[in-house]
């Protein structure tokens, strides 16, 4: 299935961007040392801009064309990123993402990113040849690895659901980006994963991810599955924090395709108290 992105700028393809994005090449160190240097910038954004530039598939536009805030992927008019908040947790991520996902504007892994920019970890999928600092994340003692995908009786992998007490490690969530197809290929294709326990995540939160519906009735999408990671690592703070902020991406998101600016809300109000400094 072609990537697609809602609008952008005419007919526009893959093909062009990454021919530009090629053609200046040589300034890609510069331009990522900038956005390093930037405090919004975070692994989703390098692996974007990364993708960009080796991507050769095409995307059409589809509707007019929109003005986009370059971070957050929503219509100017919009765009999150005034209210994006900054967690301190002792947790961290592996966002593992499907190679469709990373240019979905409907992908909600990125906010988690966003809000734990320097303990989120972002790699691209893939089976055959993950890369070397990803192995090496799994492979830390000093971690607590745990792959969060519902599973029970999965050959080699114990099933938990708590952290044990008193450990010490960083519990370090393993969160699979993709469609619920994709996802479960991920998991059962992925010889690199045997061994790390799966975290059974409590079936307690509200459900409101109403851009992109799912038949799985147990489908949750990857930021609710991290602020319930938060939740179970003790951290209902912060799990409320990124839920909120979940769901303002949601009526953001709704606003961009509905072409409305979206009102402000209580939810915006709570999120402020949490903005980051980016
Ligand atoms: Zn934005």
């Amino acid at each position: 299935m072609p990537c697609r992105f809602e609008s952008g700028p005419g007919h526009q393809t893959l093909d062009d961007l990454g021919a530009k994005t090629r053609n200046i090449a040589g300034f890609l160190f510069l331009y990522d040392f900038i956005f390093m240097s930037m405090s919004f910038d975070n692994q989703y954004h390098r692996l974007r801009r990364r993708r960009l530039a080796e991507s050769t598939r095409e995307f059409l536009a589809r509707g007019k064309s929109v003005a986009r805030c370059e971070l957050c992927q929503l219509a100017s008019y919009a765009c999150i990123c005034n209210w994006r908040p900054r967690l301190a947790s002792r947790c961290e991520f592996v966002l593992l993402m499907h190679r469709d996902e990373v240019f979905k504007p409907t992908n909600t892994g990125r906010l988690i990113a966003d809000v734990l920019p320097g303990q989120t970890h972002v790699f691209c999928w893939s089976r055959t040849e993950p890369e070397p600092a990803l192995l090496n994340l799994l492979a830390d003692p000093a971690r607590l690895c745990l792959l969060v995908f519902p599973v029970e009786n999965a050959p080699g992998h114990a099933l938990v659901s708590h952290l044990p007490s008193g450990d010490q490690r960083i519990p370090t969530f393993i969160l699979l980006d993709g469609t619920w197809k994709q996802s479960g290929r991920m998991f059962h294709l992925s010889r690199w994963l045997d061994g790390i326990a799966c975290i059974k995540l409590p079936d307690t939160r509200e459900r409101g991810y109403a851009v992109r519906k799912s038949h799985q009735e147990d489908y949750v999408s990857t930021a609710e599955a991290a602020a319930l990671c938060m939740a179970v690592a003790n951290e209902e703070d912060n799990a409320r924090v990124l839920s909120d902020y979940f769901a303002l991406f949601n009526h953001h998101y709704l606003a961009t395709r509905g072409s409305y600016p979206p009102d402000v809300s209580e939810l915006h109000k709570r999120l402020e108290l949490f903005k980051g400094s980016g």
